[in-house]
C-alpha cells in the first residue's frame, strides 16, 4: 500500500501531514491540532470516508428464501 498524502486525526478530523508510514501501517503521528500522538488514534482518508458514508449500497449477502432446496436430508437411514 502507497503511503498516502495525509491521515486524519480521529480527536479532531483534521488532516495530518507529520507522520511516518512504514509497512502499509501508520507509525508514528502528530496531529498540530490538538497534540493527538497516539497512532491508534489516525486514520486513513480511504477508510475515513467509507465511515461517514454508510448504507447507500449496503451489499446483499442476506440468505433469503434458500429453504425449498433441502428436500435430500432424509438420506440417513440405512437398512
Ligand atoms: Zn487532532
Amino acid at each position: 500500500m502507497a503511503r498516502p498524502d495525509y491521515i486524519i486525526c480521529l480527536e479532531c478530523e483534521s488532516e495530518v501531514e507529520d507522520f511516518t508510514w512504514r509497512d502499509g501501517e501508520i507509525r508514528r503521528a502528530a496531529c498540530e491540532i490538538c497534540g493527538n500522538t497516539d497512532p491508534d488514534a489516525f486514520s486513513l482518508p480511504e477508510d475515513f470516508d467509507q465511515d461517514v458514508e454508510d448504507g447507500e449500497d449496503s451489499e446483499a449477502e442476506e440468505d433469503e428464501e434458500y429453504g425449498e432446496s433441502y428436500d435430500n436430508v432424509e438420506d440417513e437411514e440405512e437398512e
